[in-house]
Formats: C-alpha cells, sequence, structure tokens
C-alpha cells in the first residue's frame, strides 16, 4: 500500500497529515492525489467517508503554495464548491486543517447566516474559499467576490448540487472562473446528468472510482471468528443452527470451494445451492430464483459470480474465505445492508488470511471485532495477527473494540 510520504506532497503537508494521525492514504487518495499533483482534471466517483476532501484539498494546497502569486482582495484563488452548509463547513474546516504550517488564508461563505463577516474575510483576501452556490453568487453580484483569480476549482458532491436544483447557479459561477484552470468534480453517484456537467466542466480528466468504503461498512454489523482452515466447514454448520440466518450469502474465493461448501450444507439438511463461473447461466439463474424466494437459505458464490447480484433481505454475509481484495470485502457486506437496513457479515480468518483482515481494517478504518464464543476459536491467530502486513502499528489489544474509526467529524457527515 502507498504511504503518504510516497506522494511527493510538501513537507507542511506531510506533517499536518502525520498531527491527524493518518499514516495511509485512503483509496481515493491514493489515486487522486498523484494525477491532481501533475495538474490534470479529475473525476471521482465516491461518497463521503472515504476520505475525498483530502484528496481533493492536498493537492489544491500543494499547487498554490508552489504558485508565488501574491493575494488579492475579493479574489481567491482556489474554489470550492459544496451543495450544503454543513458540508461547506466541514470542508472549510479540512482545509484549515491540512494548511496549518502553510501560512494561506480561507473562509467559507454559505447561506442562512449574516454576510457580513464573510464580506469582511473576502475584503482582506483568501487563497481558498469555499461556498454554497447561492450565497457566492449573491455575494458575486455585489461585488464582494470575483473569481477572475482562481486556478483550481472543485465542485463536490455534484449529484446532490444537481438533485437541489443548483444547475443554473453552477453554470453562473462556472462562467465567471478563467478557462485556464485546473478542475475536479466529485459525486457519489453518476447519473446523465452529472455527466453532462462533468463533460462541460472537465478536460481530458483522470476518472478515479473507489467503493463506498467507511459508510457501507457503518450500517453493518461485523465480526470475525478465528478459525483453522479444515474446521471452517464445521463451524459454518454450527452458526447455521442459528435461525435468525435465513437468508445467507457465503463467499468462497475458489469455485471448487464454493461448490464443496454447498455440497457439505446440503448434507446437514441445509438448503444450498452454489453459483460460480462454471455454472451454466440456466443453473444460475435458477439458483438465484430460489434464494430471491426463500427456497434457498444459503447461496455459495465467489466474488465474480456475486457482482451485480441484488437479492433483497439477506440477513446475513459469512465470508467463508476472506478476499484478499479490501474493496471486495465491502462489496460483498454491502450486499446485506441495502436501502440503508442493517444487515450481519461474519468473517472466517485462518492463520493464512490475517493479513488480509490488517489490509481489510485498514480499508475500512474500523477494526472488526473478534468473536471468541464459538467452539473452533483459535486463540493464537490473535497473538500472531500483529505479525501481518500494515497491522504492525496496531495493538492487538484494540481489535476487540467494536468501531474504531477515526472520531471527529466522520459520523456526522456519513448522515
Ligand atoms: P471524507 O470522506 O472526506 O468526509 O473523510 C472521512 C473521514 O476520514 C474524515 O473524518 C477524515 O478526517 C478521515 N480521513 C481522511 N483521510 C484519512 C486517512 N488517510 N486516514 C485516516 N482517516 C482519514
Amino acid at each position: 500500500m502507498t504511504e503518504f510520504a510516497g506522494l511527493e506532497l510538501a513537507q507542511p503537508l506531510l506533517r499536518a497529515i502525520s498531527d491527524e494521525g493518518y499514516t495511509t492514504p485512503t483509496p481515493i487518495q491514493a489515486k487522486s492525489i498523484p494525477p491532481l499533483l501533475n495538474g490534470r482534471d479529475l473525476l471521482g466517483v465516491a461518497q463521503t467517508g472515504t476520505g475525498k476532501t483530502a484528496a481533493f484539498t492536498l493537492p489544491l494546497l500543494q499547487h498554490l503554495t508552489n504558485d508565488g502569486s501574491k493575494l488579492q482582495d475579493r479574489k481567491p484563488r482556489a474554489l470550492i464548491l459544496a451543495p450544503t452548509r454543513e458540508l461547506a463547513g466541514q470542508i472549510a474546516d479540512s482545509v484549515r486543517t491540512y494548511s496549518r504550517h502553510m501560512g494561506l488564508r480561507s473562509t467559507v461563505v454559505f447561506g442562512g447566516v449574516s454576510a457580513r463577516p464573510q464580506i469582511k474575510a473576502m475584503a482582506k483576501g483568501v487563497h481558498v474559499l469555499v461556498a454554497t452556490p447561492g450565497r457566492l453568487l449573491d455575494l458575486m453580484n455585489q461585488g464582494h467576490i470575483r473569481l477572475d483569480a482562481v486556478e483550481v476549482y472543485i465542485l463536490d458532491e455534484a449529484d446532490r448540487m444537481l438533485d437541489m436544483g443548483f444547475i443554473r447557479d453552477v453554470k453562473k459561477i462556472t462562467a465567471a472562473v478563467p478557462k485556464r484552470r485546473q478542475t475536479a468534480l466529485f459525486s457519489a453517484t453518476m447519473p446523465k446528468s452529472v455527466q453532462g456537467l462533468a463533460d462541460g466542466l472537465l478536460e481530458d480528466p483522470v476518472r478515479v472510482e473507489v467503493a463506498p468504503t467507511a459508510t457501507t461498512a457503518e450500517k453493518v454489523e461485523q465480526r470475525v471468528l478465528f478459525v483453522a482452515k479444515d474446521k471452517k466447514r464445521a463451524l459454518l454448520g454450527e452458526l447455521m443452527s442459528d435461525e435468525d440466518i435465513s437468508k445467507v450469502l457465503i463467499f468462497t474465493r475458489t469455485k471448487h470451494g464454493a461448490n464443496r461448501v454447498a455440497k457439505h450444507l446440503d448434507q446437514i439438511g441445509v438448503e444450498a445451492d452454489a453459483i460460480h463461473g462454471n455454472k451454466s447461466q440456466g443453473a444460475r439463474e435458477r439458483a438465484l430464483k430460489g434464494f430471491r424466494a426463500g427456497r434457498i437459505r444459503a447461496l455459495v458464490a465467489t466474488d465474480i459470480a456475486a457482482r451485480g447480484i441484488d437479492v433483497e433481505g439477506v440477513t446475513h454475509v459469512i465470508n467463508f474465505d476472506l478476499p484478499n481484495e479490501p474493496e471486495s470485502y465491502v462489496h460483498r457486506i454491502g450486499r446485506t445492508a441495502r436501502a440503508g437496513a442493517g444487515g450481519i457479515a461474519i468473517s472466517f480468518c485462518d492463520h493464512e488470511e490475517r493479513a488480509y483482515l490488517a489490509d481489510i481494517e485498514k480499508t475500512i478504518r474500523q477494526s472488526v471485532p473478534v468473536q471468541e464464543d464459538h467452539p473452533y476459536h483459535l486463540a493464537q491467530i490473535v497473538s500472531h495477527i500483529g505479525a501481518g502486513p500494515g497491522a504492525d502499528k496496531r495493538p492487538s489489544k484494540a481489535r476487540r473494540r467494536p468501531n474504531r474509526r477515526r472520531p471527529q467529524r466522520s459520523t456526522a457527515r456519513a448522515a
């Protein structure tokens, strides 16, 4: 995994990042920061909670330090547009946090509060302006803000911006920003309307996309069970005696593994079927239909076969094998938290998989609570877990603490 130190960020930014306690860039940061530092335009498909704010703020601040041009009254050098006051306020907090060792000035303007302090701040001149569209246009119309010195232009949560009816305002604001500039647009979803807006704004953009990590993971109750590889089937049988596990999607790494697990479940009296690439289209459809209708209690799948499957009311996801890609983990457990409903994700972790678990925990920025009260608990994994790559800085005691997320504003933002 990339470290921040490998991203060619300036020292004052690295210091601010380290003050915050971040060691590893999140996926959206690792993918967005290099092209943005190279001056490219960017289209980012990412939700709140993925670390997208730092993904666009850090390169923007670096750009401002590299460029010696003077600060002018009323003329920000970077503009970040956000749809709501809350989001604008949070972005402004982040800008302040990451620029604290740089001596840059920033401010935020939004409606619903007195414009006077905002006008005063603009009169002194700021490097970075964070704004909601309505108030920004008002202040522009009154001559308090001019956008002709903007070099970096960011639109955050573009989909929400359009949903809230800001399209005309955004167009007017964009028309006031110089054509020669760097632009990035972030959106959680990419409907045609947002794509259309992006097409008009961005020049030859790099497109980056990440799974909705933290927000998905938050809704799902997760636990991990340490178990020896050859005891996984017995453990699964044990779990299936719980009738609450009524509609369960089970993931295995291989097609053979999926077959073996489905067969074992059949043998112990659990209605099960497997879907994977070696099965005919007809067989896959039959299995899915049975699962949807509730005739099949357990559907065993590989990641590829499960892609695009959307079944309502999945009560549990069981990771019989842990995936080696943390993003697959997030996709898998997301199957049980559809439409805002919570679900339960249970992961088996054997000795060889503990490094995967460490990577997953880094990505979702939570430690997954360990469930020990089962007959196959493998205590020695707990004491070995610090040995996995990426687990080096985490004390093993912390692993039993649920939701060890980075605190701050993240929960408020996910709401
Ligand atoms: P965002 O998606 O920008 O709203 O960020 C979500 C949360 O993740 C914020 O509370 C950030 O402080 C935090 N965060 C951002 N980047 C990192 C990182 N690299 N490591 C740990 N936490 C981070």
